[in-house]
């Protein structure tokens, strides 16, 4: 018998952008489309919330603008 796990509507996720190549754009961990941190357009992702060290940006809060997952950026590369 497979237990079915309760599921959110909205889950979480995390990225570190360290690990990605190219232009820093990556598929939703949840359902895949593409979000890139350059598009301002804002209608792919919505930003929630943005964590400011230093006056460097340390961490980017946002949501999917398809399914509504909570993603968390991190690695943000300086220069
Ligand atoms: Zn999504």
């Amino acid at each position: 018998m497979m237990m079915k796990k309760p599921e959110k509507n909205h889950s979480s996720y995390s990225i570190n952008l360290v690990a990605m190549e190219g232009d820093g754009s990556f598929p939703c961990p949840k359902c895949g489309m593409p979000i890139s941190p350059e598009d301002d357009t804002e209608e792919n992702y919505k930003v929630i919330n943005t964590k400011v060290v230093n006056d460097e940006l340390a961490e980017l809060i946002i949501s999917c603008g398809k399914c509504g997952s909570t993603i968390k950026l991190t690695g943000f590369q300086q220069g």
